[in-house]
Order: structure tokens, then sequence, then C-alpha cells
């Protein structure tokens, strides 16, 4: 074995009890998420009954009065709503706890459509309302709103960012396009959002002559910024200077596969568990301006962190090469992949490829009893990546493990194959991290083999 700082033989379970180690991230309250849910569908309610509290008989008998008061309504909920996305992806910790990472963005997902939908159709409708006022036809009115109407034009800009965004996230798209590029894009997004404020107070029917909306709809909406600020910039940064991280290691493990210790001020304060991951960002040239995501590969011995990086691009490369005293900034700990999440006393951990790092630390973190049986899939020997400290950790808590290599077909994971190497799967939790492929299909497997849904906890590591 390698010489390394980072010594794999501790064992973080009795570093915790003798306080030398980093403490557990906080426990989940899963009530937190049905709050917030119901915050955010409260708050709907509240939006849809203004806008149609504020219109009068008399201005829908007008002309083109029904279509400028649909318009004005699809615009409030359309607005509404993608603040609550903004929210979503705010990196919120209590509630990114509960959801993950994962779950965070499978809602800002599934929300997505709806708010820039609502908005889209606000601006045609509104459009066609004031043409028909006006008995215009619509492009001479689009422009009349653009040219006399205050702050239309910052809000033609946005909605045109909006839809662009909007277009890019259309799922065969953003596939093609560079993760970097894809978060520079939704950075325009906070721009866009910023840009329509103004119009929505100046000519919004809820607004105009009615101080106290006024006043709650910019404090709901300073309030969201304030979330962003604070979670994903504040935080990070704070978090950053505090740790005041530093490369003092990188070491092959395997062929493409270097751990990277890092070494930092305070890291006993870091509270983490084993399984999440930190959005790193090595302030070297040419990486400084993108994070990405590493799950911890052990947990940490203070002053030390450790991560484990499969070469697969162009960061991940990079990572390899990276110099002894390169500064480190972090995001995070985020996910909900850990301890927390168990349901049933017994274990089972599966492990695609690199996705052994998550695991790895998560099991260093389990406590006593849990008889984890741990199943490794790689498609070669070499890619058993720290299968001997996975073997030791195994050894320690009286488990199992399993080695599987080969291509997936060869060893394909299906419900039969693991219930073969675990009997008792169905009293077990079950983790799975690795590449999206081969997560799904452990998952749709465990399902098939009687492991209900609450039961199962999986990380994907992709975007
Ligand atoms: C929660 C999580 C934990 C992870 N933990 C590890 C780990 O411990 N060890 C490890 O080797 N890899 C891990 N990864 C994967 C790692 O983040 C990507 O391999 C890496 O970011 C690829 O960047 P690249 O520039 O080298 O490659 P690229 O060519 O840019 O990307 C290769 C693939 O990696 C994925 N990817 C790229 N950038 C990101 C990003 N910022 N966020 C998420 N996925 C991305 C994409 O699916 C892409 O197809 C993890 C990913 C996630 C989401």
């Amino acid at each position: 074995m390698t010489d390394t700082l980072f010594d794999p033989a501790v064992d973080a379970r009795r570093a915790r009890r003798q306080r030398v180690a980093t403490p557990p991230s906080p426990a989940p309250r899963p009530w937190l998420a049905k709050l917030a849910a119901g915050a955010a569908v409260g708050g709907l309610v509240a939006v849809v009954a203004l806008g149609i509290s504020t219109e009068t008989g008399s201005e829908l008998s007008l002309p083109g009065g029904v279509t400028t008061f649909i318009g004005s309504l699809t615009g409030l909920a359309g607005m509404y709503l993608a603040l609550v996305m903004v929210v979503v992806v705010a990196r919120i910790p209590p509630l990114e706890r509960i959801l993950g990472q994962d779950g965070m963005l499978r809602w800002h997902r599934w929300l997505s459509p709806w708010p820039l939908s609502l908005i889209a159709a606000h601006a045609v409708f509104v459009t066609v309302g004031y043409a028909q006022a006006a008995h215009s036809g619509m492009l001479h009115e689009l422009g009349a709103l653009i040219a006399h109407y205050p702050d239309m034009l910052a809000a033609t800009v946005a909605l045109a960012v909006m839809v662009t965004i909007g277009i890019a996230s259309i799922r065969a798209l953003r596939q093609r396009l560079r993760r970097e590029t894809w978060w520079v894009l939704h950075l325009y997004m906070y721009l866009a959002l910023a840009l329509s404020f103004a119009h929505v107070i100046a000519l919004g029917p809820a607004f105009v002559g009615h101080p106290l909306t006024r006043v709650v709809w910019s404090v709901v909406w300073a309030a969201t910024a304030g979330l962003v600020l604070v979670y994903r910039f504040g935080l990070p940064l704070v978090r950053s200077v505090r740790h005041q991280l530093r490369v003092v290691e990188v070491h092959r493990e395997a062929p493409g596969v270097v751990s990277v210790v890092m070494a930092g001020r305070q890291v006993e304060r870091l509270a983490v568990s084993g399984g999440q991951f930190i959005a790193w960002r090595f302030l070297t040239r040419g990486l400084w301006w993108q994070a990405h995501p590493y799950s911890l590969s052990a947990l940490p011995q203070p002053p030390y962190l450790r991560i484990t990086v499969k070469q697969v691009g162009d960061h991940s490369a990079a990572v390899a090469r990276l110099k002894r005293g390169t500064r480190v900034a972090i995001e995070g700990p985020y996910g909900n992949v850990t301890r927390h999440a168990r349901t049933n006393k017994k274990v089972v951990l599966v492990a695609g490829g690199i996705g052994v790092t998550a695991l790895r630390s998560l099991l260093e973190d389990l406590p006593k009893g849990t008889d984890p049986v741990v199943v490794m899939r790689a498609s070669s020997e070499h890619q058993l990546v720290l299968r001997d400290e996975m073997a030791e950790l195994v050894r320690h808590r009286k488990g199992t493990m399993h080695e599987l290599v080969g291509s997936r077909q060869q060893v394909a994971l299906t419900g039969r194959r693991l219930l073969e190497l675990v009997p008792d799967l169905a009293e077990r939790d079950l983790y799975a991290c690795g590449p999206p492929g081969m997560v799904e299909d452990v998952v749709a497997a465990a399902k098939s083999a009687g492991v209900p849904q609450h039961a199962i906890h999986h990380e994907i590591f992709s975007w």
C-alpha cells in the first residue's frame, strides 16, 4: 500500500467516540419538507386569490378585459412559481438534508415547465388583451407595450432569457451541453428574474394602488434573493475561508483513479456524514471557475479530508495533476445518502465502479450491528477501487463482501441475482452509488426483489 498522510486503517467510529473526528451532519427532519411544501402551495393559492380579488367586474366587461385578466393571473402565478423553483435549488441545508441534491433537482425539473409556460402565456394574453382594447394588431401592440410602458423593455429581455433557458433545458439539448455551460446559462435566470421584478410592481393590477401587496411581494422577493445569497454563496465562502483547505497529496489508487488528500484548519468543526459529497473548486489556473462534486472517500481525519477521483473528462483528469499547496474552496457537504436515511437495522451497499467512494465513507460511518453486505461491481478487476479498504471495513463489521467483475451483460444485477447474494434483502436498507444506468438497474432490481421504496437510497454520479 502507498504511504499516505491519510491513514485508511483509522477506525472513524472509534475516533468519533474519542472526539478526535468531525461530528456527523445533523439528522434530517422530514416534517420540515412537508411544512415547506405546504407553505409553497399555500403561497400559490394566496397569489391566485390576490389576482382574482383585485379584478373588478367592470374591467372584465371592457374589450380585451377577460384576456388581459387571464394574462395577469398567469403572470402572477408564473412569477411566484419561478421563485419557488429558485428556492428549491438554493441548497437550504435543512431541506437538502431531507431531499438530497438529486431530489431537489428532480423537484426543480418537475416544476420548471410550469413557470416558463405560465410566463410565456402571460406575455401572449396581455398583448392580445391590450390589442383588443386598443383595436390594433398584436405586433403593433407589442411594439407599443415595449416602447411606452414602464420597465417593459427589461421584462421582454427577461422573457427572452427565460425562453432560451427553457429550450436549453429540453432533455435532448441539455445532454449535449457541458455542465459548466449549463451552469453559466442558469446564472442568467437570476438576472431574468431581477429584470422582470419592476414591471410586475409597476403594471400588475394586484399592485398598482395596493401598497400593502407591493410590500409583501417585495419582501418575498428579497427573502428569496437572501436565501440564494446566504446558502449558495455566503455559506460556501464562510466555510472555504474558515477551513482554508490545501492539497497536500495526490496518489494513484488504480489506473485512471487518484486520491487527493487535503488539509485545513478547524476541519474537526465540519459536520459531515459518510456518503456525503462536496463541490470542490480547486483554485488554480483553468479550474478555479468550476466546482465539481466528489464524495468523501473516507470520513475526515482532521486536519485531513480525502476524495478519490476517476478520470472521465477534463476536470477529473486535471485533478490528477494538482500540485501540493493548491488552495481549495468548498460548497457543501451535501447529500442525504447517509446513516440517517436507514429504516432497517441491516444494510446492503451496492457500489458501481467509482461509486464505491461514497459507500466507503458511509460504511465507515454506519453504527454497530448493521451486518453490512457489500456488493462491489466493476467492469474489470483493476476498477475495483478501494477494494482492500472496503474488505477491511467489512471484516471489522463482521459483514460480507461480494465482488462482481464483468460487463453489465455478463454480471447483470437483476432482482434474482441480488436475492442470491443477499437472501434477506427485503429486510435491509439498500444503498446504491455509481453511474446512472447501473444505479437505475439496481433500484429496479431491488424493488422487484421486494425492497420497499423508502428503504432504497441512491446517489447517481452524474447531473
Ligand atoms: C453527488 C456526486 C458525487 C460524485 N462523487 C464522485 C467521486 O467520489 N469520484 C468521482 O470520480 N466522481 C464522482 N462524481 C462524478 C464527478 O462529479 C464527475 O465525474 C466529474 O464532475 C466529471 O467532470 P469532468 O470535467 O472530468 O468530465 P466531463 O466530461 O465534464 O463529464 C463527464 C460526465 O460527468 C458528469 N459530470 C460532469 N460535471 C459534473 C458536475 N459538475 N456534476 C455532476 N456530474 C457531472 C456528467 O454526467 C458527464 O457526462 C460524483 C458526481 C456526483 C453528482
